[in-house]
């Protein structure tokens, strides 16, 4: 192992612990908080263990960068060793080996990581701080040079309770992507975890390890939308990029942003979100897509119109785009102030990027999705944090974009969501001078130019239906490499379900091979896709309940055609065929070795219960 790094109790035994002791004080409190904010009252210390001891600012041991050091005391520090020359790019193959489990210890490890992060820390741990990930972008887009910019721009990521080997993969790929005249400076801004340890670890890696970069912490959680603020009050960049905590910055990410904002100011630009798996933590393309909304106001991703997709240009043309996804954009910082940053009355997640969206069109300003600017980002299934206010502020975030924004067209907000009606949303009154200070268009304007695909219950449908989901992901039909008959090795058994073919949900059992009758050739039968399926009869995929702990049965479900819980691979284990599922880092295991034995998932060790062919 040549790179690696140790998180707090050497999470998986490669790492190298390094206890630095660092103790120091708070200094002034400079806070350049807009009006609506609390401010602290005088010093604040969080008293972290006993260990803590106030101490005259001369007596750092460190150069302070940041602004806002609540406490002080000690914490492991967390450190990777790793060789440029020898940054490796992680195929498919490689990521799913270092998923594997194989010891209880790694099982506690990916558990915990599931219910803290809601992704594989176990992969992220191993992978470290640095790796090579593909160009997806348009070949159109690469070996061009790029013209003098006249701007740098000040990256801001705001945390809370973040994997510290994922943020730290992002601030590194920033600062190995990003050209040096271009970028003035990272500004990490901690929205106030309360993780044991990982504010002091970050601020103490930042401090010992990166230039250019400023840790601040905010006086008390803000959530992501007064936390960004915080951020963009302490930068000095010209133009402000805002990332996610958990991206990382692909091949020429920067100069297509800047370029495009220096040609116009008043446009806010968008990379594409290329998709970071969370259980692989595999970087794939995403597809051209635009943003959009349903009248839920949940943000959605839309097809592109035809006149657009056909565009010899696609690929390398900025697309307009009616709204942003909201975890990654540009804009000239003066542009954010004179536009009225964002609605700080907005608590910790949920409709700003929609508000903003809305804002930019109807306020005079433009903005686009820059296909040359790709930056990855770990979608997760769940947000791992609660939120300290209660209640929900989706909810109520979405009630005042409504209000502030959407004139007589909240009418159909209210009837999506009825229970709206009796949320407090706040005072929305400085919101609603912005408007007409920055003498904003009505929102009938908005959806006419900038949105008519947008279907407005009860006219008529005049474009293309959005895409209903998420993500728009392929559905093809599936590539058949391999069939016949999935036997337990040891006891010459198949695999078979307990059910009916097509009854999904039907757990798997073992059964004597029947390879005479019709039925036998039907129900015993399973198709090895080339997306790694295993289908039985043509029918329904093995599949697993991701993200789940302890044992679970792998069982029939419809084939939904994005891999995680339905991928399995061949894996040699200890000279053993095993058949692993990357997802859950598990292997297909019997519960006992005769007709009627169930299937299930358990630590991939090689043993005679895992070995399995298809033949
Ligand atoms: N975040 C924050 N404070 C909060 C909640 C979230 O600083 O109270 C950060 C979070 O760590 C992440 C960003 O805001 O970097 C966006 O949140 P998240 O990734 O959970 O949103 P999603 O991508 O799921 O929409
Ligand atoms: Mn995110």
């Amino acid at each position: 192992m040549r790179r690696r790094f140790s998180l707090k109790c050497c999470l998986f035994g490669i790492g190298i612990p390094l206890t630095v002791w660092l103790t120091f004080n708070l200094v002034s409190w400079d806070l350049k908080l807009s009006a609506n904010w609390n401010q602290p009252s005088g010093l604040k210390l969080r008293a972290r263990k006993s260990l803590l001891v106030r101490k005259d600012k001369t007596n750092y041991s460190i150069e302070y960068r940041g602004n806002s050091p609540q406490f002080g005391g000690q914490c492991e520090t967390i450190s990777e060793v790793f060789n440029k020359a020898l940054v490796k790019r992680y195929n498919s193959t490689v990521l799913n080996s270092l998923g594997i489990v194989s010891s209880p210890e790694d099982q506690k490890a990916r558990d915990e990581g599931y219910q803290k992060y809601a992704f594989n820390e176990l992969i992220s741990n191993r992978i470290g701080f640095h790796r090579a990930i593909p160009d997806t972008r348009d070949p159109k887009c690469r070996g061009v040079s790029f013209p003098t910019i006249d701007l740098d721009a000040s990256v801001i990521i705001c945390f809370f309770n973040e994997l510290p080997s994922a943020l730290l993969r992002l601030v590194h790929s920033v600062l190995d992507r990003s050209p040096k005249q271009l970028l003035k400076e990272i500004i990490l801004v901690d929205d106030s975890s309360t993780h044991d340890d990982l504010s002091c670890q970050i601020e103490t890696y930042v401090n010992q390890h990166l230039q250019n970069v400023k840790f601040v912490r905010t006086p008390e959680r803000q959530g992501l939308i007064r936390a960004r603020v915080f951020g963009s009050h302490h930068a000095s960049g010209k133009v402000l990029v805002f990332l996610d905590s958990h991206c990382e910055v692909n091949t020429d990410w920067l100069e297509p942003l800047l370029i495009r904002i220096s040609q116009d100011p008043k446009t806010v630009v968008v990379p594409v979100i290329d998709i970071i798996n969370h259980d692989t933590m595999e970087y794939q393309s995403s597809p051209l897509v635009k943003g959009g909304f349903n009248w839920g106001l949940h943000f959605r991703w839309d097809h592109l119109p035809a006149n657009e997709r056909n565009d010899p240009k696609l690929g390398a043309k900025p697309i307009p785009s009616p709204t942003m996804a909201g975890g990654l954009f540009a804009m000239k910082k003066s542009y954010f102030h004179q536009l009225g940053e964002y609605d700080v009355g907005m608590e910790i997640w949920g409709g700003e990027n929609l508000e903003i969206s809305f804002r930019i069109w109807m306020c005079g300003g433009r903005l686009e999705i820059l296909p040359c600017s790709r930056v990855g980002h770990i979608f997760r299934k769940r947000r791992p944090y609660g939120n300290p206010i209660g209640g929900d502020t989706l909810m109520k975030n979405s009630l005042r974009v409504a209000n502030v924004w959407m004139d007589e067209y909240k009418k159909y907000f209210l009837k999506q969501r009825p229970q709206a009606e009796n949320v407090d949303y706040g005072d929305i009154s400085d919101r609603l001078s912005l408007r007409k200070r920055l003498s904003c268009k009505s929102f009938q304007w908005y959806l006419q130019n900038i949105y008519p695909e947008q279907v407005v219950p009860g006219e008529d449908v005049k474009n293309s239906p959005p895409l209903p989901h998420h993500l728009p992901n392929k559905k093809k039909k599936p590539v058949v490499i391999k069939h016949g008959r999935l036997k337990h090795v040891a006891s010459s058994l198949c695999v078979q379900s307990e059910k009916e073919v097509y009854t999904k949900k039907a757990l798997l059992t073992l059964a004597v091979c029947d390879e005479k009758t019709l039925a036998g050739q039907k129900s015993q039968m399973w198709f090895e896709t080339v997306d790694n399926e295993l289908i039985l009869a043509q029918m329904l995929c093995l599949d697993v309940e991701s993200g789940t702990t302890n044992k679970s049965y792998a069982r029939l479900m419809k084939c939904h055609g994005i891999q995680g819980s339905q991928a399995w691979t061949w894996t040699n284990k200890n000279g053993v065929s095993v058949l692993y599922n990357p997802a859950s880092g598990r292997c297909l295991t019997l519960t006992s070795a005769r007709p009627g034995g169930y299937l299930t998932l358990n630590l991939c060790t090689g043993t005679k219960k895992q070995e399995f062919t298809l033949s």
